[in-house]
């Protein structure tokens, strides 16, 4: 089956199916007429659905009408590759070394879903299938996935499913996972102004305001001296910290000389001595992930700059509103920012975080089939990252969710050389395996 699995995913990783950049629409198109092929050819009824941004593939097989029914969930768009960015072999070629397979794609999300994928067909094969399936497989993750919350609720009864599988995560600890928790999450970018024009650095220098000194003073301003995010009412509404949470996340390891040498950072923040996994996971953050201003080219020019931007990710707890906390920023803002500035933000893009339910038949389940194929524990962690999907699945469709991420933590998530490691991969075939069979 590891051949099967292999010689799919070397041809699935071939398509450049970037979401990113429309000019891979080809690509997309491609990469859809060949997962409608792979399914129909395994006796699924397959659905290609037009116009939510790229093509959805809904596959359903009906095993057993008496079975219930999964739902499992992958995305079949990746992020843009190229050799120049650091690749030690071709980004859309699948390369096996170092016990690890490599290409864009291996891990987000092509290869993890496809690990499912493989074992429902052998399942189907052997008439061994525990379950009836449906498999949602859309094309605009890497973008947000803009209209799959409206595919979802108008098609509630097409999704009609017991539970949802997913695999589109990172194992942390060295120890199976189950993804309890993840953050929401809003994007804003902040423009400042003070006056109208660039002044002449000579004639005005330590005179007249600077939009990128007035910028960083702002920013400044977000965390206290501890790494405390500086404004309370940023927190409101934030999942309290119980002793059962903290002694949860205390049982994960967490690598951090491991992390100081792969990232090259000597120092790694916390607040109140919270430990990784509660800090990333359950406290919101405040990011600024760009800023623009002023003349950074080649030589100099001598002024002062007038205006100035910050592009802003913030995270939130997954029990957090983003409006309401938009809402806070903005007020925190205005506290922060003196009046000589002339000042705005708009919010972009947002998602609510959310809570995975643990109290079901199916994480149960799924907990002792992962301890049986680890021969360890689970650890059930809260995610750092947002996966709106979750929150659309229960809002619209009132399913539980399983989430169970299948690759190791050093996959190179986005980056250069994404891989999966070959003994994780024998593990994630492994329960998925068990987790399909007919009881
Ligand atoms: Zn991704």
């Amino acid at each position: 089956m590891f051949e099967q699995y292999k010689s799919l995913l070397s041809e699935l990783v071939k398509f450049k199916s970037v979401s990113t950049d429309a000019s891979f629409l080809s690509e997309i198109q491609a990469t859809v007429v060949w997962y409608k092929k792979l399914f129909q050819d395994n006796g699924f009824t397959v659905q290609v659905v037009e116009g939510h941004d790229n093509p959805l593939i809904v596959a359903d097989y009906v095993a057993d009408s008496s079975l219930k029914t999964v739902l499992v969930y992958g995305h079949y768009d990746v992020q843009p590759a190229s050799k120049e960015e650091g690749w030690d072999s071709e980004p859309f070629a699948l390369s096996e070394r170092n016990g690890r397979l490599y290409a864009r794609g291996v891990i987000d999300n092509k290869g993890q879903h496809l690990v499912h994928v493989v074992n429902v067909f052998k399942h189907i094969h052997n008439k061994t299938l525990g379950y009836n399936i449906k498999f949602l497989i859309e094309g605009a993750e890497e973008i947000g996935s803009p209209n799959l919350e409206r595919f979802i609720k108008e098609n509630r009864k097409f999704l009609k499913a017991d539970f949802v599988l997913l695999s589109d995560g990172e194992i942390s600890g060295n120890m199976p996972n189950i993804e309890i928790g993840f953050r929401g999450i809003f994007n804003a970018t902040l423009n400042i102004k003070v006056g109208n024009v660039d002044l002449h650095s000579g004639m005005y220098g330590g005179f007249a305001p600077n939009a990128i000194h007035e910028l960083a003073k702002i920013i400044s301003k977000f965390y206290t001296e501890d790494n405390r995010i500086s404004e309370d009412e940023l927190y409101l509404e934030s999942a309290p910290i119980t002793k059962e949470i903290l002694e949860n996340n205390k049982n994960i390891p967490f690598f951090q000389e491991e992390y100081e040498k792969i990232t090259g950072k000597r120092k790694f923040f916390t607040e109140n001595n919270l430990d990784f996994y509660t800090k990333t996971g359950l406290l919101p953050s405040i990011e600024v992930t760009g800023i623009q201003s002023g003349y950074a080219g080649e030589g100099y020019r001598n002024a002062i700059p007038h205006k100035a931007l910050a592009k802003i990710n913030v995270r939130l707890s997954p029990t957090q509103d983003p409006q309401r906390v938009f809402a806070s920023f903005k007020k925190f803002l205005k506290k922060i920012t003196p009046d000589y500035i002339d000042w705005d933000i708009n919010c972009d893009q947002s998602g609510k975080g959310v809570f995975v339910e643990v109290d079901n038949e199916h994480v149960a389940g799924a907990k002792k089939i992962l301890e049986t194929v680890w021969q360890k524990p689970v650890a059930l962690k809260y995610v750092g990252g947002s996966l709106p999907i979750i929150t659309f699945f229960k809002d619209n469709l009132d399913l539980p969710t399983l989430s169970i991420p299948l690759v190791n933590e050093d996959c190179n998530m986005h980056g250069a050389n994404e891989n999966f490691e070959l003994s994780y991969l024998e593990k994630a075939m492994e329960f998925s395996k068990i987790f399909f069979t007919k009881k």
